[in-house]
């Protein structure tokens, strides 16, 4: 197989921190190479198109508290891309909670803004990273058809687990410091259900409804949201962690069934066509305290992504935009 000198930098993940490193080293004349194993860009920014209904089945919204990321949230409502989706939400008991902050989301789902920020940039989909080591004072990245690439620098992205693994996969001598306490760094897992209903759904306006528990943590109406134009309500349901960790094995239909039933006062239509996903990384439960990590020998290395610094969508981007930066401070980095 054949190996290309394919960039100053790769980025595994074309998630929202990858994608904003990328595009703002893009910016800063680096070239940038993103590759992620999925079947489309923005990682857990994401949105299923089924056969009628359109889902939201990871991220469901974001705040924009940090002066920095809010400006960007600006240009992505100036572009259409994304609009103010709500102040507050109903509660299980039906009360309605509104705590005045602003939360965000795509207008045709979540998935459009990780789209809209991939525009112009070199990404790679359906390509699985299996292999990385370092070739001289640079990286040698090997994907799953058996193809290499090479850069100078290497940023990671995904689930810090799944970072970490990556890297046994060559000879990077990660220090030890380092490696534990990156390996400290757990995710909760969640189930999710997608359920195409038959006519409208009881999910009062805007359309998501806060459990905050167990067995249920939250459910929304995408077409509620604006984000399903189905003639039924197309409805997200996902599991709280203790259930989702306690059914991670479970059987799609039990696992379905009974979520189904403790969502049932909600949903008001029969259910016409279900799906299960299972989200093995979701959030993460406690976070590196800087917004990205950099090991500078033998060869520049980042680690980024919502463990870094803050958690969630805003703490995925501040971390993406943290990681660019840092690696445009690394000597020679750009040919
Ligand atoms: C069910 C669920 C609900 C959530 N709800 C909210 C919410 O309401 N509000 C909020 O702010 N946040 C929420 N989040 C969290 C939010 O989605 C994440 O914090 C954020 O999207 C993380 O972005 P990221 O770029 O760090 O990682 P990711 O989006 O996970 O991107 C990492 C990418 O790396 C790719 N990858 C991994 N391994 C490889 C490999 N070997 N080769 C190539 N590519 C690889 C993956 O395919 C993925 O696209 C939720 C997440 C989930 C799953």
């Amino acid at each position: 197989m054949s190996t290309e000198l394919a960039a100053d930098v790769i980025v595994i993940g074309a998630g929202l921190s990858g994608l904003l490193a990328a595009a703002g080293l893009q910016s800063a004349g680096a070239r940038v190479l993103v590759l992620d194993k999925g079947r489309g860009v923005g990682g857990r920014l994401a949105t299923r198109r089924a056969d009628a209904g359109v889902f939201d089945h990871g991220a469901q919204f974001f705040t924009a508290r940090d002066p920095q990321f809010r400006l960007r949230v600006q240009a992505w409502q100036a572009a259409g891309t994304v609009k103010a989706w709500a102040t507050g939400f109903t509660l299980a008991d039906g009360s309605f909670k509104r705590d005045g902050e602003t939360r965000f989301c795509g207008v045709t789902g979540m998935s459009s803004i990780a789209k809209h920020l991939a525009q112009g940039l070199d990404v790679r989909v359906n390509t699985k990273v299996v292999r990385v080591e370092t070739e001289g004072r640079g990286w040698l990245v090997t994907i799953e058809s058996g193809e290499c690439f090479s850069s100078r620098a290497l940023l990671l992205t995904p689930p810090v687990p799944q970072s970490l693994e990556l890297l046994t996969t060559g000879d990077f001598p990660l220090p030890e410091r380092v490696r534990g306490e990156l390996g400290k760094i757990e995710y909760a897992p969640c189930l999710a259900v997608l359920a195409q209903l038959s006519g409208s759904s009881l999910i009062p306006e805007p359309g998501g409804l806060w459990f905050d528990g167990e067995p249920v943590s939250w459910m929304a109406d995408n077409q509620c949201k604006g984000v399903s134009a189905a003639a039924g309500a197309a409805v997200t349901i996902h599991a709280g962690p203790q259930f989702s960790r306690a059914h991670w094995e479970t059987p799609e239909c039990a696992v379905t069934a009974a979520l189904l039933a403790v969502a049932a006062p909600w949903l008001g239509s029969a259910p016409v066509q279900t799906q299960l996903h299972r989200w093995r990384y979701s959030l993460p439960l406690r976070t590196y305290p800087e917004r990205c990590l950099v090991v500078r020998e033998p060869a520049p290395l980042v680690f980024a992504g919502d463990a870094f610094g803050g958690s969630r969508v805003e703490g995925a981007a501040l971390s993406g935009l943290a990681a660019g930066a840092a690696l445009l401070e690394i000597p020679g980095l750009i040919a």
